[in-house]
């Protein structure tokens, strides 16, 4: 019987796994990997680390630091959770594995462009096509960026990238979801928004190229993807927590889901995606995890 099982080993479920370790409690995370953490090719905005960090180096550190305290890590994936008489059953696919609390650090998995799915893991890694201006909008200062999504999402991102440069473009890959009133106010706020969809999406050794339907071929220094997330919210809904609209889980101030002993920390629950937000909704799910278990 663990006193936590730990879903996912991102910032948020390595933070946890390391406060859990320090409280002395027998902790175990499940990581199935790849998540977002895994593919940020340099992070510049946390603390610690003003040269910055690679994603992949970050968790390294993040899994030494909570094996040093006895977090049990482990590699697999979580197919179903359970409610029992003493807390919760896992299963792993191997045995079940039983635990007083859980939490959940599952993250979300960004919807991506049409593009071979290697062309885009490399243009990622070489910050040709990015995902979020808040982590990374001070890298592509000066330089030509593409938005893509032609719908609120798209359109404040296009807002948030024209601080840093004076050639933004908004794009789409289908119909456009603006109004005509979004759309002049975007315009006037220098934002060229291209209402004709892409017809072809590619990737040169420093460009992204978008070539438009019945338009011209347009290059950008770096394309920035608005269009959408999905969180891994599956398990949390299967054990009946709520969710938001968006499927993220709803949580109370001490991270706590809708079920009791069931946790949820990081990208997963609906709020500011960042390294620092997962890291703190984690100290402050392991802190009262702790407590509860205390009392
Ligand atoms: C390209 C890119 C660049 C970014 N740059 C920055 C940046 O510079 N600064 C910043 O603060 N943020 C940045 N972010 C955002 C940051 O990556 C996320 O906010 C952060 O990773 C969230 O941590 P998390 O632990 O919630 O989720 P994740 O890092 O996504 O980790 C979730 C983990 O849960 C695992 N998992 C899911 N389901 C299961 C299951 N059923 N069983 C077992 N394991 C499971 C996944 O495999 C994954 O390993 C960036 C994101 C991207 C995509």
């Amino acid at each position: 019987m663990y006193d936590c099982v730990i879903i996912g080993g991102g910032p948020a479920g390595l933070t946890a796994a390391t406060y859990l370790g320090r409280f002395l409690r027998r902790t175990l995370l499940v990581d199935a990997g790849g998540g977002r953490a895994a593919r940020i090719p340099r992070t510049h905005n946390l603390l610690g680390f003003p040269e910055g960090i690679s994603g992949e180096e970050l968790l390294l550190r993040m899994h030494q630091h909570a094996a040093r305290y006895g977090a049990e890590l482990v590699s697999g994936i979580v197919h179903n959770i359970a409610r029992a008489e003493t807390g919760f059953v896992v299963d792993m696919g191997a045995r079940p594995v039983e635990a007083r609390t859980l939490l959940l650090a599952q993250g979300v998995t960004n919807h991506q462009p049409r593009l071979a799915a290697e062309v885009h893991d490399h243009a990622v890694s070489r910050g040709l096509i990015r995902y979020c201006p808040v982590c990374d909008g001070f890298e592509v200062r000066g330089k030509s960026v593409a938005v893509l999504g032609c719908s609120d999402h798209g359109a404040a991102e296009a807002r948030f990238i024209r601080r840093y440069s004076d050639t933004v473009a908004l794009l789409t890959q289908e119909a456009s979801q603006l109004s005509g009133s979004d759309e002049g106010d975007l315009v006037r706020s220098g934002i060229v928004v291209q209402r004709a969809p892409i017809h072809t999406l590619s990737v040169s050794d420093d460009a992204i190229l978008a070539s438009l339907v019945d338009g011209p071929s347009l290059r950008f220094d770096t394309l920035y993807v608005a269009l959408g997330t999905s969180a891994r919210s599956e398990l949390a809904r299967m054990a009946g927590a709520e969710l938001s609209a968006s499927g993220c889980i709803i949580v109370d101030e001490h991270q706590q889901t809708t079920i009791d002993g069931l946790f949820a920390a990081g990208d997963i629950v609906e709020g500011l995606d960042q390294i620092a937000v997962a890291a703190g909704q984690a100290a402050k799910a392991a802190t009262a995890i702790h407590n509860r278990l205390s009392g």
